[in-house]
C-alpha cells in the first residue's frame, strides 16, 4: 500500500521576508509570494475539491492573519491545517528565544483557526535547531514532517528512548521548490511541468514496484504550484496513481495516526 500525502506550505510573502531580511524586499518579491494565497489557494481548492481529494496545509501563523478568508475556506473544505511557525522562521537561524516565541505564536494561531492544536509540524526550510525536537515533544504536537531519511513513516527515537512523536519524511525530489522556486536573484530555471510530472511518476512507479509498504508524500506551495500549468500537472498526476491499486490519499495526520 502506497500512502499519498498532498501537502501544500502556505509561506505567503513570509516565505521571501525570512529568507532575505537584509536585503531589500519590495512590493514585488512579496506579490511573488501573495500569489499563494491570492490565487494559488482558491485554484488549488477546486481541484481537491473537482478530484474530492484531501490535503494537508502547512500555514504560517502571519498568513493566517493576513488571509483568514483563505484560510477558512481550507478549514471549511475539510482539510487539514498544520503549524508552519508564525513569519516562516527558519528554526537554525532564530536562537531559542525566537524560535520559542515563533512556536508559540504560530501554534497558537492554528489553533484559532480549527479550534484544536494543530497536529503537525512542518519546519520553514525544513531546517531543525538544537531546541526544536523538544519544542515538539512538549507540545500538542504529534508529527513531524521534515526529515528526509525515509520511505515509510516511524517514531522518533530521542536520547535512546522511543518517543510518541511520528515522523512523516519528505524529499526534495518531492518538492515543487526544487524544480520551478525562482526569484530575481535565487533558483534554478523553472522546469517544464512535463518534466516534473516525469519526475514525479518515476518516484512514484519506482516506489510502487517495490510492493511494500510505503509513503509518498509531496511538499508544495501554492504560490508555485499554483501556477495554472502546475496545478493541472498536478491533477494529471493525480489522477495517475488513481489508476494504481493498493494506493490511497489521506491527510497527514490520518497516515501519522497510524503509527
Ligand atoms: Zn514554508
Amino acid at each position: 500500500m502506497i500512502s499519498v500525502v498532498l501537502s501544500f506550505d502556505i509561506d505567503g510573502e513570509t516565505l521571501w521576508t525570512s529568507r532575505d531580511k537584509v536585503n531589500k524586499i519590495g512590493p514585488v518579491m512579496l506579490s511573488q509570494g501573495a500569489y499563494g494565497p491570492k490565487e494559488g489557494v482558491p485554484r488549488i481548492l477546486e481541484f481537491l475539491k473537482r478530484r474530492n481529494l484531501p490535503a494537508t496545509f502547512f500555514i504560517t501563523g502571519w498568513v493566517i492573519e493576513h488571509y483568514r478568508a483563505q484560510c477558512e475556506a481550507i478549514r471549511d473544505a475539510g482539510h487539514e491545517i498544520g503549524h508552519h511557525n508564525y513569519e516562516h522562521e527558519w528554526p537554525c537561524r532564530t536562537g531559542a528565544e525566537a524560535e520559542r516565541a515563533a512556536f508559540a505564536k504560530g501554534l497558537e494561531l492554528v489553533s484559532g483557526l480549527t479550534g484544536k492544536p494543530p497536529a503537525g509540524y512542518r519546519a520553514p526550510g525544513w531546517e531543525f535547531s538544537d531546541i526544536t525536537m523538544d519544542l515538539l515533544l512538549d507540545s500538542p504536537i504529534t508529527y513531524s514532517s521534515n526529515m528526509m531519511d525515509a520511505d515509510v513513516p516511524y517514531r522518533h527515537v530521542v536520547n535512546g528512548r522511543e518517543t510518541g512523536l511520528v515522523e512523516l519524511p519528505v524529499s526534495w525530489s518531492l518538492d515543487d521548490a526544487a524544480f520551478f522556486m525562482h526569484g530575481l536573484t535565487y533558483g534554478p530555471p523553472q522546469y517544464d511541468p512535463e518534466t516534473v510530472y516525469s519526475l514525479w511518476k518515476g518516484e512514484f512507479d519506482a516506489l510502487y514496484n517495490e510492493k511494500k509498504d510505503a509513503c509518498f508524500i509531496l511538499t508544495m506551495h501554492p504560490q508555485i504550484i499554483g501556477r495554472p500549468a502546475r496545478t493541472a500537472m498536478l491533477e494529471k498526476f493525480t489522477e495517475y496513481v488513481r489508476t494504481k491499486d493498493d494506493v490511497r490519499f489521506l491527510t497527514a495526520e490520518q497516515l501519522a495516526s497510524e503509527y
